[in-house]
């Protein structure tokens, strides 16, 4: 799980690349004696040697371990922060060791735990950051890669695993090895029928915390202002199942006011013995929930990469939210550009879907899970093959007519280009490369096949969303055993 949408992440760089450039600094030297200390247990069997992950809810280390045949292996270790739910905890293990360890997902080998500490144990994979790599990648290299990543979303759905934040950084790359693995389900949820049965407790366990519409607002990060956005995207809700029952209201809790939702007044409050919060449903956030702060918010995923029907917050989310992560993910390795939707909240991540899928088609969609968004302006559905092969450089911006959002995405270099020579005029925005390069690396070939599979997967209906076992089906991997 991580917190992208306060940005506190720092981006793993290659572990190989760190160690040899620069020594360990010194707060990861006291982390490591931090971990030593809680988790004494550790220092009989491995050798932590550096820190390559750090999110708001796990730090996730490198580690050395000598094997009783004497070989020596590294391991990942990740080190969960201490006020996670123990049944969050229990499913994230349950899932690794039910459906890991095969079908590019991670497995576990081994987990420790004093008191409130937990780590988990895993093989560890050596791995390229998406960032440094989504540019030189070819045809073929996107084609293997979302191949992949479709093999490990058919087989934990297949166990009634959603994973809820599927995104490079927890779908690991080793480019050299052709290697691919899923990580982290911090954040999974079970389907009605899964067979991870701490997945199916977790739905008490996890209701509890997310405020709907607290989210933004213990952020303090409200950016939502009608007037200066330019689409202006309400959310009205029209179901009433919606309403989670809460315990009454205690007049001892402190409230600040928040937005509240335009068309709703607080439901009466009903009896729920297994939630402790005070204002779900309300225009308050209750105490529980400011001292939740650094929990709530990022719980729930990426916005760039959360599907219409979370964005909208639609009760009912299946495997299908993964599947449009996925499209976002194939977009980024078509286009060249990552991150693809850069959006600090849910508001702002639905105008850009909306600006590429159109808002007429986004509307509609959205009816269909009974949600209505009101949007001031009129955004036409894009050709997704022009989108992309422009982002790329393949195809000259004057040519396509893309949006004025775009435009602003454009190189500075290669808008002075552009005054240029006409040779120079078609360099790629992202890597800069000639058309000769992406030739070479087959991008002026890529079959109609692979946008059809684009289109598919950003399906903004769930229901009609291509499924992982139908899409690695599509005739784009006709050559590819499954
Ligand atoms: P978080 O919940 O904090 O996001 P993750 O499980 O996604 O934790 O791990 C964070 C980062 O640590 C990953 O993006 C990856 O770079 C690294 N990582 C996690 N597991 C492994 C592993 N088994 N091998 C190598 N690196 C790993
Ligand atoms: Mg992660
Ligand atoms: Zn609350």
């Amino acid at each position: 799980m991580e917190a992208a949408p306060t940005g506190q992440r720092s981006s793993h760089q290659s572990v190989e690349k760190g160690r040899s450039r620069h020594k360990i600094p010194r707060d990861v030297e006291t982390d490591i004696a931090y971990l030593y200390e809680v988790l004494p247990q550790l220092s009989r069997i491995f050798r932590i040697i550096d820190k390559i992950g750090e999110g708001t809810f796990s730090t996730v280390y490198l580690a050395e371990a000598q094997m009783t045949d004497g070989s020596r292996r590294m391991f990942a270790l990740k080190h969960l922060i201490p006020t996670s739910h123990p049944v969050r905890i229990a499913a994230e293990l349950q899932c690794l060791t039910v459906a890991g360890g095969t079908e590019n997902v991670m497995g576990v080998t081994y987990c420790f735990r004093k008191e409130h500490h937990v780590v988990i144990v895993m093989p560890y994979m050596e791995h390229q950051t998406f960032v440094d790599i989504v540019g030189s990648l070819s045809f073929e290299d996107v084609k293997h890669y979302i191949f992949h990543l479709l093999k490990a979303l058919r087989h934990i759905h297949k166990f009634g695993i959603i994973h809820r934040d599927i995104k490079p950084t927890n779908f690991l790359f080793n480019q050299q090895r052709r290697e691919y693995t899923l990580v982290d389900f911090g954040l999974a949820q079970g389907t009605p029928d899964t067979q991870i049965e701490l997945l199916k407790e977790l739905l008490g366990v996890d209701k509890a915390p997310r405020s709907v519409f607290g989210e933004k607002n213990i952020n303090g990060t409200n950016s939502h202002k009608p007037g200066t956005d330019k689409v202006e995207g309400l959310l009205l809700k029209t179901k009433r199942e919606e309403v989670i029952p809460r315990k009454i209201v205690s007049s001892k809790h402190r409230s600040v006011p928040v937005r509240a939702p335009l068309n709703q007044k607080p439901k009466p409050p009903a009896v729920s013995p297994m939630l402790t919060c005070n204002c779900f449903m309300t225009d308050r956030v209750c105490n529980i929930c400011l001292s939740r702060k650094q929990q709530v918010a990022p719980r729930a995923g990426t916005p760039g990469f959360r599907a219409p029907e979370v964005l909208t917050k639609c009760p009912n989310q299946g495997t299908a939210i993964d599947m449009w992560s996925a499209g976002v993910i194939l977009l980024s390795l078509l286009s060249g550009r990552y991150p693809f939707f850069k959006a600090s909240d849910d508001l702002i991540a639905l105008t850009q879907i909306m600006t590429i899928r159109g808002s007429r088609e986004t509307k509609e969609a959205a009816k269909t899970f009974g949600k209505s968004i009101v949007c001031s302006r009129d955004l036409p559905r894009l050709d997704l093959r022009i989108l992309c092969e422009t982002l790329r450089g393949l195809r000259s911006w004057d040519d396509a007519s893309l949006p004025a959002e775009f435009q602003a995405s454009r190189n500075p270099a290669e808008v002075k280009q552009d005054a240029g020579s006409p040779a120079k005029k078609r360099m790629s925005s992202g890597s800069l490369r000639s058309i000769a390069e992406l030739q070479e690396m087959g991008w002026d070939k890529a079959p109609d096949d692979v946008y059809d599979l684009l289109d598919k997967l950003l399906d903004l209906n769930p229901v009609t969303r291509i499924t992982a076992s139908k899409a690695l089906q599509h005739p784009l991997f006709k050559d590819m055993t499954t």
